[in-house]
Protein backbone atom coordinates (compact mmCIF):
# COMPACT_ATOMS: atom_id res chain seq x y z
CA UNK A 1 0.00 0.00 0.00
CA UNK A 2 0.96 3.68 -0.37
CA UNK A 3 3.31 5.96 0.60
CA UNK A 4 1.29 8.57 2.28
CA UNK A 5 -0.37 6.17 4.50
CA UNK A 6 0.98 6.65 7.75
CA UNK A 7 -1.68 7.62 10.14
CA UNK A 8 -1.54 11.66 10.75
CA UNK A 9 -0.09 12.21 7.51
CA UNK A 10 -1.12 15.54 5.78
CA UNK A 11 -1.62 13.84 2.75
CA UNK A 12 -3.93 11.02 3.21
CA UNK A 13 -6.81 13.52 2.31
CA UNK A 14 -4.89 13.58 -1.27
CA UNK A 15 -3.92 10.70 -1.67
CA UNK A 16 -7.76 9.17 -0.86
CA UNK A 17 -9.18 11.69 -3.80
CA UNK A 18 -6.46 10.46 -6.12
CA UNK A 19 -7.21 7.00 -5.62
CA UNK A 20 -11.30 7.68 -6.17
CA UNK A 21 -10.08 9.41 -9.15
CA UNK A 22 -8.07 6.48 -10.42
CA UNK A 23 -10.70 3.60 -9.44
CA UNK A 24 -7.95 2.13 -6.64
CA UNK A 25 -10.78 0.39 -4.69
CA UNK A 26 -8.39 -1.72 -2.26
CA UNK A 27 -6.83 1.90 -1.49
CA UNK A 28 -9.44 3.62 -0.90
CA UNK A 29 -11.32 1.04 1.35
CA UNK A 30 -8.01 0.80 3.47
CA UNK A 31 -8.03 4.65 3.78
CA UNK A 32 -11.65 4.39 5.12
CA UNK A 33 -10.64 1.74 7.32
CA UNK A 34 -8.43 4.08 9.23
CA UNK A 35 -9.99 6.96 8.83
CA UNK A 36 -13.98 6.90 7.98
CA UNK A 37 -15.26 10.61 8.65
CA UNK A 38 -12.71 11.26 5.41
CA UNK A 39 -15.85 10.59 3.45
CA UNK A 40 -17.62 13.96 4.48
CA UNK A 41 -14.11 16.17 3.59
CA UNK A 42 -14.12 17.77 0.07
CA UNK A 43 -11.64 18.80 -2.21
CA UNK A 44 -9.88 21.81 -1.44
CA UNK A 45 -10.75 23.85 -5.06
CA UNK A 46 -14.45 22.83 -6.19
CA UNK A 47 -14.98 21.23 -2.81
CA UNK A 48 -15.56 18.27 -4.77
CA UNK A 49 -16.90 14.92 -2.63
CA UNK A 50 -15.18 11.63 -3.09
CA UNK A 51 -18.74 10.81 -4.51
CA UNK A 52 -18.69 13.74 -7.53
CA UNK A 53 -15.07 12.49 -8.08
CA UNK A 54 -16.10 9.05 -8.95
CA UNK A 55 -19.74 9.78 -10.78
CA UNK A 56 -17.38 12.04 -13.12
CA UNK A 57 -14.73 9.07 -14.05
CA UNK A 58 -17.34 6.91 -14.28
CA UNK A 59 -16.35 4.40 -11.79
CA UNK A 60 -19.15 2.96 -10.75
CA UNK A 61 -18.34 0.25 -8.64
CA UNK A 62 -15.95 2.52 -6.22
CA UNK A 63 -19.05 4.91 -6.02
CA UNK A 64 -21.37 1.88 -4.87
CA UNK A 65 -18.82 0.95 -2.15
CA UNK A 66 -19.28 4.78 -1.46
CA UNK A 67 -23.09 5.41 -1.32
CA UNK A 68 -23.09 2.11 1.05
CA UNK A 69 -20.86 3.44 3.85
CA UNK A 70 -22.53 7.34 3.61
CA UNK A 71 -25.62 7.52 1.96
CA UNK A 72 -25.59 11.38 0.62
CA UNK A 73 -26.35 10.90 -2.66
CA UNK A 74 -26.93 14.43 -3.29
CA UNK A 75 -23.84 16.16 -1.83
CA UNK A 76 -22.96 19.72 -3.51
CA UNK A 77 -19.59 20.81 -4.67
CA UNK A 78 -18.70 24.47 -4.89
CA UNK A 79 -21.16 25.24 -7.55
CA UNK A 80 -24.17 23.08 -5.88
CA UNK A 81 -23.81 20.59 -8.25
CA UNK A 82 -24.80 17.25 -6.96
CA UNK A 83 -23.23 13.82 -8.43
CA UNK A 84 -25.76 13.20 -10.64
CA UNK A 85 -25.18 16.33 -12.64
CA UNK A 86 -21.77 15.54 -12.67
CA UNK A 87 -22.46 12.33 -14.21
CA UNK A 88 -24.88 13.46 -16.60
CA UNK A 89 -22.42 16.37 -17.39
CA UNK A 90 -19.49 13.31 -18.39
CA UNK A 91 -21.68 10.75 -19.97
CA UNK A 92 -21.26 8.56 -17.28
CA UNK A 93 -24.44 6.75 -17.85
CA UNK A 94 -24.04 3.47 -15.10
CA UNK A 95 -23.01 6.30 -12.62
CA UNK A 96 -26.62 8.19 -13.34
CA UNK A 97 -28.38 5.03 -13.23
CA UNK A 98 -26.62 4.33 -9.73
CA UNK A 99 -27.13 7.80 -8.00
CA UNK A 100 -30.92 7.08 -9.46
CA UNK A 101 -31.19 4.05 -7.71
CA UNK A 102 -29.78 5.32 -5.12
CA UNK A 103 -32.37 7.84 -4.83
CA UNK A 104 -30.30 10.64 -5.89
CA UNK A 105 -32.81 14.24 -6.14
CA UNK A 106 -33.23 15.01 -9.89
CA UNK A 107 -34.85 18.57 -9.12
CA UNK A 108 -31.57 19.92 -7.52
CA UNK A 109 -30.66 23.17 -9.20
CA UNK A 110 -27.25 23.97 -9.25
CA UNK A 111 -25.74 27.64 -8.62
CA UNK A 112 -23.84 28.28 -11.59
CA UNK A 113 -26.54 28.21 -14.07
CA UNK A 114 -29.76 26.78 -12.14
CA UNK A 115 -29.96 23.84 -14.30
CA UNK A 116 -30.76 20.46 -12.83
CA UNK A 117 -29.05 16.74 -14.50
CA UNK A 118 -31.69 16.90 -17.24
CA UNK A 119 -30.43 20.29 -18.57
CA UNK A 120 -26.97 18.78 -17.99
CA UNK A 121 -27.43 15.72 -20.39
CA UNK A 122 -29.46 17.82 -22.96
CA UNK A 123 -26.31 20.21 -22.96
CA UNK A 124 -24.02 17.94 -23.51
CA UNK A 125 -25.83 15.59 -25.15
CA UNK A 126 -25.93 12.50 -23.36
CA UNK A 127 -28.95 10.92 -25.03
CA UNK A 128 -28.61 7.76 -23.04
CA UNK A 129 -28.34 9.84 -19.39
CA UNK A 130 -30.98 12.04 -20.46
CA UNK A 131 -33.27 8.71 -21.21
CA UNK A 132 -32.58 7.57 -17.67
CA UNK A 133 -33.30 10.74 -15.95
CA UNK A 134 -36.73 10.85 -17.76
CA UNK A 135 -37.43 7.21 -17.23
CA UNK A 136 -36.61 8.17 -13.23
CA UNK A 137 -38.87 10.96 -13.43
CA UNK A 138 -41.81 9.06 -14.88
CA UNK A 139 -42.16 7.19 -11.39
CA UNK A 140 -40.41 9.54 -9.03
CA UNK A 141 -42.04 11.19 -6.63
CA UNK A 142 -41.14 14.15 -7.63
CA UNK A 143 -43.21 14.24 -10.42
CA UNK A 144 -46.33 13.48 -8.50
CA UNK A 145 -46.02 16.96 -7.11
CA UNK A 146 -44.20 18.60 -9.74
CA UNK A 147 -45.42 16.86 -12.18
CA UNK A 148 -43.80 15.04 -15.12
CA UNK A 149 -44.79 17.97 -18.00
CA UNK A 150 -43.30 20.28 -15.70
CA UNK A 151 -40.14 18.78 -14.80
CA UNK A 152 -38.87 17.98 -18.53
CA UNK A 153 -39.74 21.41 -19.34
CA UNK A 154 -37.99 22.92 -15.74
CA UNK A 155 -36.15 26.29 -16.60
CA UNK A 156 -32.58 27.23 -15.66
CA UNK A 157 -31.91 30.47 -14.72
CA UNK A 158 -31.83 32.36 -17.57
CA UNK A 159 -35.01 30.70 -18.56
CA UNK A 160 -33.91 27.65 -21.03
CA UNK A 161 -35.31 24.18 -21.03
CA UNK A 162 -33.48 21.14 -21.62
CA UNK A 163 -34.67 21.13 -25.23
CA UNK A 164 -33.38 25.16 -25.49
CA UNK A 165 -29.63 23.42 -24.49
CA UNK A 166 -30.00 20.13 -26.91
CA UNK A 167 -31.07 22.53 -29.84
CA UNK A 168 -28.71 25.41 -28.63
CA UNK A 169 -25.56 22.74 -28.62
CA UNK A 170 -26.40 20.53 -32.08
CA UNK A 171 -27.40 17.30 -29.91
CA UNK A 172 -30.70 16.28 -32.45
CA UNK A 173 -31.01 13.53 -30.53
CA UNK A 174 -31.62 14.83 -27.17
CA UNK A 175 -34.01 17.25 -29.34
CA UNK A 176 -35.98 14.52 -30.33
CA UNK A 177 -35.88 12.89 -26.95
CA UNK A 178 -37.20 15.70 -25.36
CA UNK A 179 -40.01 16.65 -27.95
CA UNK A 180 -41.18 12.92 -27.65
CA UNK A 181 -41.26 12.77 -23.75
CA UNK A 182 -43.52 16.16 -23.82
CA UNK A 183 -41.24 19.33 -24.21
CA UNK A 184 -43.36 22.24 -25.50
CA UNK A 185 -41.34 23.03 -28.67
CA UNK A 186 -42.51 26.47 -28.66
CA UNK A 187 -41.84 27.62 -25.32
CA UNK A 188 -39.47 30.80 -25.01
CA UNK A 189 -36.87 31.61 -22.85
CA UNK A 190 -39.12 34.56 -22.02
CA UNK A 191 -41.09 34.97 -18.99
CA UNK A 192 -44.57 34.29 -19.16
CA UNK A 193 -45.79 36.86 -21.94
CA UNK A 194 -42.65 38.76 -22.78
CA UNK A 195 -40.45 37.32 -25.92
CA UNK A 196 -37.25 34.80 -25.74
CA UNK A 197 -35.95 32.69 -28.39
CA UNK A 198 -37.45 29.10 -28.72
CA UNK A 199 -35.56 26.38 -29.37
CA UNK A 200 -35.95 26.89 -33.03
CA UNK A 201 -33.75 30.29 -32.81
CA UNK A 202 -31.25 28.40 -31.04
CA UNK A 203 -31.14 25.72 -33.46
CA UNK A 204 -30.80 28.08 -36.08
CA UNK A 205 -28.38 29.82 -34.52
CA UNK A 206 -26.58 26.80 -34.44
CA UNK A 207 -26.91 25.66 -37.54
CA UNK A 208 -27.59 22.11 -36.54
CA UNK A 209 -30.24 21.01 -39.96
CA UNK A 210 -31.38 17.21 -37.99
CA UNK A 211 -32.45 19.47 -34.76
CA UNK A 212 -33.90 22.14 -36.99
CA UNK A 213 -35.87 19.40 -38.81
CA UNK A 214 -36.90 17.55 -35.66
CA UNK A 215 -38.53 20.97 -34.33
CA UNK A 216 -40.31 21.73 -37.24
CA UNK A 217 -42.21 17.78 -37.75
CA UNK A 218 -42.81 18.70 -34.03
CA UNK A 219 -44.36 21.66 -35.30
CA UNK A 220 -41.95 24.69 -34.23
CA UNK A 221 -43.48 27.91 -35.56
CA UNK A 222 -41.22 29.47 -38.16
CA UNK A 223 -42.72 32.94 -37.53
CA UNK A 224 -42.17 33.37 -33.45
CA UNK A 225 -40.09 36.17 -33.22
CA UNK A 226 -37.32 36.47 -30.07
CA UNK A 227 -36.49 39.60 -27.77
CA UNK A 228 -34.60 41.29 -31.29
CA UNK A 229 -37.68 40.77 -33.01
CA UNK A 230 -36.22 38.20 -35.19
CA UNK A 231 -37.60 34.87 -36.70
CA UNK A 232 -35.72 31.83 -36.86
CA UNK A 233 -35.03 32.11 -40.55
CA UNK A 234 -33.33 35.59 -39.84
CA UNK A 235 -30.79 33.86 -37.26
CA UNK A 236 -29.45 31.60 -39.65
CA UNK A 237 -29.14 33.37 -42.65
CA UNK A 238 -27.12 35.98 -41.25
CA UNK A 239 -24.64 32.90 -40.20
CA UNK A 240 -25.09 31.82 -43.55
CA UNK A 241 -26.54 28.37 -42.30
CA UNK A 242 -27.84 25.94 -44.81
CA UNK A 243 -31.10 25.51 -42.69
CA UNK A 244 -32.33 28.78 -43.30
CA UNK A 245 -33.86 27.24 -46.51
CA UNK A 246 -36.31 24.93 -44.24
CA UNK A 247 -37.14 27.89 -41.61
CA UNK A 248 -37.66 30.48 -44.93
CA UNK A 249 -41.47 31.28 -43.83
CA UNK A 250 -42.04 31.18 -47.98
CA UNK A 251 -40.52 27.56 -48.04
CA UNK A 252 -43.24 25.00 -48.04
CA UNK A 253 -44.98 23.92 -44.24
CA UNK A 254 -43.13 20.68 -43.38
CA UNK A 255 -45.74 17.89 -42.37
CA UNK A 256 -46.21 17.47 -38.43
CA UNK A 257 -46.29 14.59 -35.89
CA UNK A 258 -49.97 15.51 -34.61
CA UNK A 259 -48.25 14.73 -30.96
CA UNK A 260 -51.63 16.68 -28.89
CA UNK A 261 -53.25 13.97 -29.94
CA UNK A 262 -54.41 11.19 -27.10
CA UNK A 263 -53.88 8.24 -29.26
CA UNK A 264 -51.17 9.19 -30.81
CA UNK A 265 -49.24 8.97 -27.33
CA UNK A 266 -50.96 5.62 -27.12
CA UNK A 267 -49.56 4.06 -30.69
CA UNK A 268 -48.67 0.78 -30.65
CA UNK A 269 -44.53 0.36 -31.53
CA UNK A 270 -45.58 -0.87 -35.06
CA UNK A 271 -47.92 2.25 -35.71
CA UNK A 272 -45.89 4.40 -34.89
CA UNK A 273 -43.06 3.62 -36.81
CA UNK A 274 -45.20 3.31 -40.09
CA UNK A 275 -46.07 6.72 -39.16
CA UNK A 276 -42.80 8.30 -38.67
CA UNK A 277 -41.35 6.83 -41.48
CA UNK A 278 -44.28 8.19 -43.62
CA UNK A 279 -43.00 11.54 -42.04
CA UNK A 280 -39.40 11.36 -42.77
CA UNK A 281 -40.25 10.47 -46.21
CA UNK A 282 -42.82 13.32 -46.92
CA UNK A 283 -40.29 15.79 -45.47
CA UNK A 284 -37.62 14.59 -47.44
CA UNK A 285 -39.56 15.34 -50.49
CA UNK A 286 -40.65 18.52 -49.75
CA UNK A 287 -36.95 19.02 -48.58
CA UNK A 288 -35.91 18.10 -51.68
CA UNK A 289 -37.63 20.42 -53.74
CA UNK A 290 -36.68 23.19 -50.89
CA UNK A 291 -32.96 22.47 -51.64
CA UNK A 292 -33.20 22.27 -55.50
CA UNK A 293 -30.30 23.55 -57.13
CA UNK A 294 -27.86 23.53 -53.97
CA UNK A 295 -25.06 21.18 -53.82
CA UNK A 296 -26.30 17.75 -52.82
CA UNK A 297 -24.86 17.12 -49.78
CA UNK A 298 -27.45 18.99 -48.29
CA UNK A 299 -30.54 17.06 -49.01
CA UNK A 300 -30.97 14.69 -45.72
CA UNK A 301 -27.86 12.37 -45.87
CA UNK A 302 -27.75 8.39 -46.84
CA UNK A 303 -30.74 6.81 -47.81
CA UNK A 304 -32.20 10.06 -48.70
CA UNK A 305 -31.81 9.73 -52.56
CA UNK A 306 -33.04 5.86 -53.35
CA UNK A 307 -36.40 6.95 -50.96
CA UNK A 308 -36.98 9.83 -52.70
CA UNK A 309 -36.48 8.67 -56.11
CA UNK A 310 -38.41 5.88 -56.14
CA UNK A 311 -42.11 6.63 -56.60
CA UNK A 312 -43.15 3.14 -56.79
CA UNK A 313 -46.65 2.42 -56.51
CA UNK A 314 -46.56 -1.26 -55.90
CA UNK A 315 -48.27 -2.33 -59.57
CA UNK A 316 -49.44 -5.20 -60.62
CA UNK A 317 -50.03 -6.69 -57.37
CA UNK A 318 -53.24 -7.10 -55.44
CA UNK A 319 -52.74 -4.93 -52.66
CA UNK A 320 -55.14 -2.37 -51.61
CA UNK A 321 -54.43 1.11 -52.59
CA UNK A 322 -55.22 3.88 -50.08
CA UNK A 323 -58.60 4.94 -51.22
CA UNK A 324 -57.36 8.73 -50.36
CA UNK A 325 -54.78 9.27 -52.52
CA UNK A 326 -54.60 6.57 -54.82
CA UNK A 327 -50.44 6.24 -54.40
CA UNK A 328 -49.87 4.44 -51.06
CA UNK A 329 -50.60 1.02 -49.61
CA UNK A 330 -52.96 0.78 -46.79
CA UNK A 331 -51.47 0.13 -44.16
CA UNK A 332 -53.05 1.55 -41.17
CA UNK A 333 -56.79 0.91 -39.70
CA UNK A 334 -58.76 3.18 -38.13
CA UNK A 335 -60.95 1.92 -34.89
CA UNK A 336 -63.08 1.41 -33.90
CA UNK A 337 -64.99 1.66 -37.67
CA UNK A 338 -62.12 -0.30 -39.27
CA UNK A 339 -61.50 1.78 -42.36
CA UNK A 340 -58.00 1.61 -43.69
CA UNK A 341 -56.30 4.18 -45.37
CA UNK A 342 -52.19 4.81 -45.86
CA UNK A 343 -49.54 5.91 -43.51
CA UNK A 344 -49.29 9.62 -45.51
CA UNK A 345 -52.81 10.19 -45.58
CA UNK A 346 -53.40 9.72 -41.90
CA UNK A 347 -50.67 11.44 -40.89
CA UNK A 348 -52.04 14.17 -43.12
CA UNK A 349 -55.51 13.78 -41.28
CA UNK A 350 -54.36 14.11 -38.11
CA UNK A 351 -51.73 16.68 -38.36
CA UNK A 352 -53.83 19.52 -39.88
CA UNK A 353 -54.05 20.79 -36.37
CA UNK A 354 -50.51 22.71 -34.86
CA UNK A 355 -49.89 22.02 -31.33
CA UNK A 356 -51.39 25.25 -29.93
CA UNK A 357 -47.91 27.42 -28.67
CA UNK A 358 -46.78 26.74 -25.19
CA UNK A 359 -49.61 24.55 -24.05
CA UNK A 360 -50.47 21.46 -23.21
CA UNK A 361 -54.91 21.52 -24.01
CA UNK A 362 -55.12 18.70 -26.87
CA UNK A 363 -57.36 19.76 -29.82
CA UNK A 364 -60.60 17.69 -30.67
CA UNK A 365 -58.91 14.20 -32.52
CA UNK A 366 -60.16 13.84 -36.30
CA UNK A 367 -62.85 12.62 -37.75
CA UNK A 368 -62.49 9.46 -40.08
CA UNK A 369 -62.73 10.59 -43.81
CA UNK A 370 -65.28 7.37 -44.88
CA UNK A 371 -67.46 7.63 -41.83
CA UNK A 372 -66.68 10.74 -39.73
CA UNK A 373 -67.13 8.83 -37.06
CA UNK A 374 -64.48 9.93 -34.19
CA UNK A 375 -61.12 8.69 -34.13
CA UNK A 376 -60.15 6.85 -31.25
CA UNK A 377 -57.17 4.50 -32.32
CA UNK A 378 -55.14 3.55 -35.07
CA UNK A 379 -53.84 0.19 -35.66
CA UNK A 380 -51.54 -1.67 -38.00
CA UNK A 381 -53.59 -3.04 -40.73
CA UNK A 382 -53.76 -6.26 -41.16
CA UNK A 383 -54.94 -8.07 -44.69
CA UNK A 384 -52.19 -9.33 -46.41
CA UNK A 385 -50.13 -6.43 -46.79
CA UNK A 386 -47.78 -7.64 -43.00
CA UNK A 387 -46.76 -10.55 -44.82
CA UNK A 388 -46.69 -9.93 -48.69
CA UNK A 389 -44.84 -6.50 -48.25
CA UNK A 390 -41.80 -8.12 -47.26
CA UNK A 391 -41.57 -10.54 -50.19
CA UNK A 392 -42.90 -8.69 -52.98
CA UNK A 393 -44.80 -5.60 -53.27
CA UNK A 394 -43.64 -2.91 -52.45
CA UNK A 395 -39.40 -2.03 -51.98
CA UNK A 396 -40.37 1.26 -50.25
CA UNK A 397 -42.42 -0.24 -47.52
CA UNK A 398 -39.46 -2.97 -46.94
CA UNK A 399 -36.74 -0.02 -46.99
CA UNK A 400 -38.27 1.89 -44.67
CA UNK A 401 -38.97 -0.70 -41.91
CA UNK A 402 -35.69 -2.54 -42.10
CA UNK A 403 -33.80 0.88 -42.02
CA UNK A 404 -35.75 2.16 -39.36
CA UNK A 405 -36.20 -0.53 -36.95
CA UNK A 406 -32.41 -0.79 -35.58
CA UNK A 407 -32.06 2.29 -34.13
CA UNK A 408 -33.39 1.82 -30.99
CA UNK A 409 -36.81 0.72 -31.69
CA UNK A 410 -39.63 2.37 -30.70
CA UNK A 411 -39.69 5.97 -30.37
CA UNK A 412 -37.30 7.01 -32.89
CA UNK A 413 -37.52 9.52 -35.76
CA UNK A 414 -33.72 8.86 -36.16
CA UNK A 415 -33.61 6.53 -38.61
CA UNK A 416 -33.61 7.97 -41.80
CA UNK A 417 -33.08 11.87 -41.09
CA UNK A 418 -30.06 11.71 -38.66
CA UNK A 419 -27.74 9.91 -41.53
CA UNK A 420 -24.79 11.23 -40.99
CA UNK A 421 -25.18 14.48 -38.43
CA UNK A 422 -26.16 10.63 -35.83
CA UNK A 423 -22.58 10.85 -34.43
CA UNK A 424 -23.40 14.09 -32.95
CA UNK A 425 -25.34 12.07 -30.63
CA UNK A 426 -24.68 10.95 -26.91
CA UNK A 427 -22.83 7.24 -27.98
CA UNK A 428 -19.53 7.40 -27.16
CA UNK A 429 -18.90 10.74 -26.63
CA UNK A 430 -18.53 10.41 -22.71
CA UNK A 431 -15.25 8.78 -23.33
CA UNK A 432 -13.81 11.37 -25.48
CA UNK A 433 -14.94 14.02 -22.73
CA UNK A 434 -13.11 11.66 -20.49
CA UNK A 435 -10.69 14.42 -19.47
CA UNK A 436 -7.62 14.18 -16.96
CA UNK A 437 -8.60 16.93 -14.50
CA UNK A 438 -10.16 17.08 -11.31
CA UNK A 439 -11.63 20.03 -11.94
CA UNK A 440 -15.22 20.05 -13.10
CA UNK A 441 -16.10 23.03 -15.21
CA UNK A 442 -19.27 24.71 -15.25
CA UNK A 443 -20.14 24.90 -18.81
ZN1 LIG B 1 -53.29 7.67 -48.91
ZN1 LIG C 1 -64.55 5.02 -40.71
Amino acid sequence: MGQGMSCGHPNIELDFFAAVQYGELMMVESILRMDPGILRRTTSYGRLSALHIAAARGHVEMLSMLLERWDHPDVLNRHKQTPLMVAAMRGKISCVEKLLQAGANILTFDSANGRTCLHYAAYYGHSDCLQAIIQAAQSNPISESWGFARFVNVRDAKGATPLHLAAKKSRPTCVRMLLDNGALVCVSTGDYGSPGSTPLHLAARGGCLDSVRELLAWGADRLQMDSAGRIPYVVALKRNHICAALLNPSSAEPLVWPSPLKFISELNPDVKLLLETALIDANKKREKKIFKGMPSSYISPDHSEENVGDDDKSEGSDVELCCICFEQVCTIEVRDCGHQMCAYCTLALCSHNKPNRGTLSPPAPPLCPFCRSTITRLAAAKTEISEDVDKETSPKLRRSRHSASPSEGSSSFKGLSMGSFGRMGAHGSGRIADSSSLILDKP
